[in-house]
């Protein structure tokens, strides 16, 4: 049996929904990253750092819904702080107490934060930035790294928009060059300290400082998406690399599982969405935004999230990176491992993984069986390769997704089908 037919036998419920869901919902689903095949499993609760799927199949959750559950599910300091604003009601007409406390906490935690805004998700505090960035110094274009994962706006997307320059992730001379030359019409450069979605691929910190010394001296706003890569240090990745840029944008973790964005930094670009001196430069309108709800689950997690936290699960997303070479190299599978702190990518490919070039090098095909092979054996990992840790997860835990792994590896000398 291959993994795929153990995969079919352990998930009928979801297949059946997968049948009937198609005929209502394009693909079955509202989120692309979230389809493999032959269909994805359907979860249907959480418990602490595992997930149940619609055929009862208990998993140890790898992923924390691709990086936003920090604490796991069921944390419930997270879980009384949502109980009490819901008691008290779900939005307002009005701002809202959670977000003083909310932005305050940012602004202390983050060194560069000096004021910001709440959004609903990541993609809206990119937009918002964006459009302060280029108020702010009257430019059009954006620029971004190849490989830079930013949301669902249109001109960020892709790799090709008429409003788009895209740089090379591991050349600052040629970056800084292409920045140069364009310096007229580039408003913001728009970095991902660490690449979420194209494998989880920490920026050289070298590059990081040119691009910050190219923006500063071209008038061009350094905008950090710290989307996925705020919990790799109390202050977020700027701290771990010592790069302050001029705006950071939030999301995913700091919602502690329901929708919220946030996007801030210098006074003088957040004071173009000030409304109260007159029609503010950047209008800001969002029935949602800042919801409460969202800030009081968000801060909540944060508040949880302390330096010593963090500097737990650094070292357990370490020991994971070592662990996982190990096994891959025992195995004589190829595979390089990327990751920071407490996120990590699977590459299966042999060469070192610095650009998405490099990553898109892996054997997919591998990767698919090995993402099948891992649920078959109850660990959830994106399908995508990359994975994250919470403090839910243990040294426990970690032996289990390693034994798995051990597992999955060794029956990959299977015929493909029986
Ligand atoms: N930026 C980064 C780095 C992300 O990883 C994501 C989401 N994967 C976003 C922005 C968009 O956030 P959201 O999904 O909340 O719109």
């Amino acid at each position: 049996m291959n993994e795929e037919q153990r995969y079919r036998l352990r998930t009928p419920a979801s297949a059946r929904y997968f049948e009937e869901a198609r005929r209502y919902l394009p693909g079955g689903d509202s989120r692309s990253t979230l389809f493999y095949p032959p269909y994805p499993a359907v979860l249907d609760r959480g418990e602490g750092c595992r997930v149940v799927d619609l055929d009862g199949n208990r998993l140890l959750d790898f992923t924390g819904n691709h990086s936003v559950l920090i604490h796991g599910y069921h944390e419930p300091a997270v879980l009384d702080s949502i109980r009490r604003q819901l008691e008290k009601g779900t939005c307002f007409p009005g701002p809202t107490e959670p977000q003083l406390r909310f932005a305050r906490h940012l602004v202390e935690r983050i060194a560069s934060l000096e004021r910001v805004r709440f959004t609903n998700s990541g993609t809206e505090a990119v937009m918002m930035a964006l459009r302060g960035a280029r108020m702010f110094t009257g430019r059009r274009m954006v620029a971004k790294l190849e490989g830079g994962y930013h949301g669902t706006s249109e001109e960020v997307m892709g790799t090709a928009h008429p409003d788009l320059v895209l740089l090379p992730a591991d050349d600052a001379e040629t970056a800084a060059g292409i920045l140069e030359r364009r310096a007229e019409e580039i408003a913001a450069l728009l970095v991902e300290p660490v690449q979420g979605s194209a494998g989880m691929i920490p920026m050289d910190a070298g590059f990081l400082r040119a691009m910050r010394e190219a923006t500063r001296r071209l008038g061009i706003v350094l905008v950090f998406d710290e989307v996925v890569s705020l919990r790799v240090a109390y202050g977020g990745a700027e701290e771990h690399c010592g790069v302050p840029p001029d705006m950071t944008c939030l999301g995913k973790l700091i919602g502690g599982g329901l929708p919220l964005g946030a996007f801030g930094g210098r006074e003088e670009i957040m004071a173009l969405f000030d409304p109260s001196r007159g029609p503010p430069p950047v209008p800001h309108p969002g029935s949602y935004n800042a919801n409460p709800v969202s800030l009081a689950a968000g801060l909540a997690t944060l508040e949880l999230l302390t330096r010593d936290t963090i500097a737990q699960l650094n070292r357990r997303g370490e020991r994971l990176r070592a662990e996982l070479k190990r096994e891959f190299d025992e195995a004589g599978v190829p595979a390089a491992i990327t990751g920071l702190g407490s996120l990590f990518g699977i590459h299966l490919t042999d060469g070192p993984v610095r650009t998405i070039r490099d990553a898109a090098r892996g054997d997919e095909g591998l990767r698919h069986r090995i993402f099948l092979g891992l649920y078959n054996e109850g660990i959830l990992l994106d399908p995508r390769g990359v994975g994250t840790l919470s403090t839910a997860i243990g040294e426990r835990e970690i032996e289990r997704f390693l034994e798995a792994l051990r597992t999955v590896l060794s029956r990959l000398e299977e015929p493909a089908a029986v």
